[in-house]
């Protein structure tokens, strides 16, 4: 056994001395420090020595592949190496760094979703969303590079750069007659950026931005994370009078008690919920609880995905104030938003 890492230990053993559940076993006993009982959590990566080739620093660099995957999935508290895996990791290198260039060559660009007040049908706000098309012309999903950005810190810079255009663009929106919301989405890593608030006030200082109609979205998973002093945050963000929504609604397992202490605005129904409403299962709907809390709450409550007049109808029978969706518009350029808004007389 070695200490490898100021949390890393290495263990080098037979397979049947070192099976998962035998090492796992003997971490979960509680270990006693002044009197106090303290767990202790441990995630393993695992290489079977017959799958290594090379050096035992190799190997050591495998074995630590396989940790970080474990720690990534969060399904099992093990993972054990495969030759996939580096490939895997090679493709989101080879990705990470077309995505850093993209971003420095300015092939990146925002569009905007309109929000729908669901009783008056105007459009009541835009969320602004990211857009990479790569060299050969193709679009690479938010959902597989954010990802990427996140882990990297590269989301740091992104995304003062979509809340800058999405700033610049509100004030242009309401130089044009639309005073809508901006919605914008923050990640983790950019509220853990000690320079944020300075960053956040140099954003407003420059694009003049009335602050009012600036929205945070951050999504559920993110506002639980009680280390990481959210609530504080979310205050901080207010107090600038800026609105917070949380995205996602329904996905991130919230702590109800936890999320009486965040000040925020608005819940946004998480669109798997909204794809699956029926007239039959509408009563006993995910959508309809959380409606119902946010209601308590006394906060406003969004779907997303809104794609059929059916799903909408469902919604608004539920007190849902607004929804996003295909069934009103995709997320368009600048430019287009505003033909669009113009060809609905608004
Ligand atoms: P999100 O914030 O929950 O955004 C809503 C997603 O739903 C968007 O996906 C939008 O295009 C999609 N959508 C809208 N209407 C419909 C519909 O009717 N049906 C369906 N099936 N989908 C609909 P998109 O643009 O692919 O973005 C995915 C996620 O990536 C976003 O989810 C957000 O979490 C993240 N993202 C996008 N832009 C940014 C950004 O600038 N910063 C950060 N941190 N995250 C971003
Ligand atoms: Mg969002
Ligand atoms: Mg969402």
């Amino acid at each position: 056994m070695a200490r490898v890492g100021g949390d890393t230990f290495g263990l080098l053993g037979l397979e049947v001395d070192l099976a998962p559940e035998t090492v796992l076993a003997v971490v979960n006993e509680p270990l006693t420090v002044e009197h106090r009982q303290a767990g202790v959590q441990i995630t393993l990566g695992i290489l079977r020595l017959g799958d290594a080739d090379g050096s035992g620093s190799d190997a050591l660099k495998d074995a630590n592949i396989a940790l970080q995957v474990a720690k990534r999935q969060r399904q099992s508290p093990y993972c054990y190496f495969s030759g996939n895996m580096l490939h895997d990791i090679r493709e989101r290198v080879r990705l990470l760094d077309e995505l850093r260039t993209a971003f420095e060559c300015e092939h990146l660009h925002v569009v905007y979703q309109p929000q729908i007040n669901l009783v008056s049908r105007k459009t009541v706000g835009v969320e602004a969303l990211l857009r990479w098309r790569t060299e050969e012309g193709e679009y690479v999903s938010p959902e597989c590079f954010i990802p990427l950005a996140e882990h990297s810190g590269l989301i740091v810079g992104i995304g003062e750069w979509v809340l800058r255009m999405a700033c610049r663009e509100a004030v242009r929106l309401r130089e044009a007659g639309h005073p809508l919301r901006m919605a914008v989405n923050l990640s983790v890593a950019q509220l853990r950026s000690p320079a944020f608030f300075a960053m956040l006030d140099a954003a407003l200082a420059d694009s003049k931005v009335d602050p009012g109609l600036l929205e945070l979205e951050i999504t559920e998973s993110m506002a639980m994370r009680p280390d990481d002093d959210i609530a504080g945050q979310i205050a901080q963000i207010k107090r600038r009078g800026i609105a917070v929504a949380i995205d996602d609604f329904g996905t991130g397992f919230s702590s109800l008690s936890y999320l009486e202490e965040l000040d925020v605005d608005r819940l946004k129904i998480d669109k798997a919920f909204v794809g699956k409403l029926t007239t039959q299962t509408i009563d006993s709907s995910i959508a309809a609880t959380v409606t119902q809390l946010a209601r308590n709450m006394k906060l406003e409550v969004i779907a997303e995905g809104v794609e059929t007049e059916a799903q909408m109808e469902l919604l608004k029978g539920l007190g849902v104030d607004e929804g996003q969706g295909w069934l009103f518009a995709r997320a368009m350029a600048a430019a287009d938003l505003k033909d669009w808004l113009r060809a609905r007389d608004e």
